[in-house]
């Protein structure tokens, strides 16, 4: 094998004989998802990432690409040869046009601060140092999501090298199949260099902070959830977590309301929450920019993590009462998990309804919400009871929804971005998943980016 060093210069490559270099290098926010990599590759143009995808290919050398490194299962790690996207990470914002430009390596608080010197923001995770890179090609909600859809139905363009090195434009004018693809399916296809996103008037200040309640107010909590959600306006939203926060540890319920206005006019919007009584209530008035970064202290770097989902249609009492009750069952028997938290992420649909289901690969388009599992822990000997009980959690939810709701739940399948990771490939992607194939087989036929629900290409 030739060396990494007649391709790039020992700046942009970290192997493990660098230190403390390497350990930063191999770092994930889940320690779980870390794996010793033979190279890790920073790539400073797309002629750097392509000649980075040759490298691996030429060497037989297993490729991950890492964006915000939030992965839980390691999508973004590799024993092979990591491309790590940390030096292509500029945000640049165009005001006459309203859209950001922003590198496949940055996370969304840069994004959020550039917007910001503008009056703009857009639609983008909800804690602040996960990934533009991963979220986006994914899907992406955001608090914005109730009044401007999904990441993806904000993406108006991204440069992206394929398995074969050929740097590509792709929009809605230039290689469309690969941009319909990329918005949902999109660790499959090859390495974004830059996203180019839409943009949105943020002159003012927003309203959030946690309200806090007691176990013996959930089912107040819930019905307050399901009174508001009948009429939320599109700059509201809200998450409902099951916790233990300290100083106590003992499992709690929280609300994280979202309004994009004042203080006094949110305490109105969410006046059902509010009577019920909170123990206490947090909440203040904010720059849009520093929203994102509300949830980071309970999403720390380090320990053992999952995420998993299921969707619901309601916040209903049943559902929420049974949920708090698995969770307070774990929490007992594996003091540990106590920093695991559940989210009712209750981000409004109508306007991601409104946008064609068949526009993106993305196939979890529907009038339900996404309620995820946000487990942690440290000892490696939990996994499997930790990954266990998620699944069977998710599993009831899923029949929970056949029994009661109303709905159409085939496109409800959990949000891919929150999997595990062992889904079943062609659940994830549902009816899209025979085009995916198609073009994958086109772009990618020998499956160079195969860690994150890879398609197989259509024989
Ligand atoms: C604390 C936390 C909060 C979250 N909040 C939200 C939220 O509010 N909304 C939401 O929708 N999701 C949310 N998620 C889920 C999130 O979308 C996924 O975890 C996502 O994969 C993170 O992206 P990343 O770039 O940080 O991850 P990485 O681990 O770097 O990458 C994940 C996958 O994306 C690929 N990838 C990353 N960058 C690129 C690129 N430039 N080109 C090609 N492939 C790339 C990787 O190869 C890998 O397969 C959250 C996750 C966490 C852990």
């Amino acid at each position: 094998m030739p060396s990494i060093l007649s391709v790039f210069p020992k700046e942009q490559v970290v192997t493990p004989d660098d230190g403390t270099a390497y350990d930063n290098a191999t770092h994930r926010w889940a320690g779980n998802a870390e794996r010793k990599a033979k190279y890790v590759v920073y790539p400073r143009t797309a002629q750097d990432v392509a000649a980075a995808i040759k490298y691996a290919v030429d060497n037989a050398l297993e490729l991950a690409i890492k964006g915000g490194g939030h992965s839980c299962s390691g999508a973004s790690s590799s024993e092979g040869l990591v491309i790590d996207m940390r030096d292509l990470a500029a945000v640049s914002v165009d005001t006459d046009n309203q859209l950001i430009t922003v590198g496949g390596g940055a996370v969304w608080g840069a994004v959020d601060k550039e917007a910001a010197k503008y009056g703009l923001a857009t639609v983008g995770g909800t804690v602040n140092h996960t990934g533009v890179g991963g979220l986006t090609l994914g899907d992406g909600y955001g608090w914005l999501t109730p009044k401007y859809g999904l990441v993806i139905d904000n993406l108006v363009k991204a440069e992206i090298v394929t398995a074969s090195g050929d740097i590509l434009i792709c929009s809605a004018t230039e290689n469309q199949d690969l941009f319909w693809a990329i918005k949902g399916a999109g660790s499959n296809f090859g390495v974004v260099t830059y996203f180019v996103l839409k943009a949105y008037p943020q002159p003012n200040t927003v309203w959030s902070g946690l309200v806090i309640f007691t176990p013996p107010q959930l089912e107040a909590v819930s019905k307050a959830a399901t009174t508001w959600l009948q009429t939320a306006s599109v700059d509201e939203s809200a998450m409902i977590f099951i916790a233990c926060p300290p100083p106590t540890f003992q499992p709690a319920i929280a609300l994280l309301p979202f309004f994009n206005g004042s203080a006094e006019e949110g305490h109105k919007r969410f006046s059902a929450f509010f009577d019920v009584g909170p123990v206490a209530d947090l909440t203040k008035e904010l720059p849009y920019d520093d929203m994102n970064s509300l949830q980071n202290p309970m999403a720390t770097h380090g320990d053992r993590k999952i995420l998993k989902s299921a969707c619901f249609s309601q916040p209903d009492n049943a559902l929420v009462q049974a949920v708090f009750e698995e969770y307070v069952k774990l929490t007992e028997e594996h003091p540990e998990t106590k920093a695991s938290a559940i989210l009712f992420e209750l981000h409004g649909h109508a306007k991601l309804m409104s946008v064609p289901a068949d526009s993106a690969s993305f196939a979890n388009r529907g009038p339900f919400y996404n309620m995820t599992m946000a487990m942690r822990w440290k000892d490696p000997a939990l996994d499997t009871a930790v990954r266990t009980w998620a699944t069977t959690l998710a599993k009831s939810v899923r029949a929970y929804e056949e029994a009661h709701s109303t709905l159409d739940l085939s496109a409800s399948r959990g949000y891919s971005n929150y999997g595990l990771g062992d889904e079943r490939v062609r659940d994830v992607f549902g009816t899209h998943y025979d085009r995916l194939a198609e073009i994958k087989a086109r772009y990618d036929p020998g499956m160079v980016f195969k860690k994150w629900f890879p398609i197989t290409p259509k024989a």
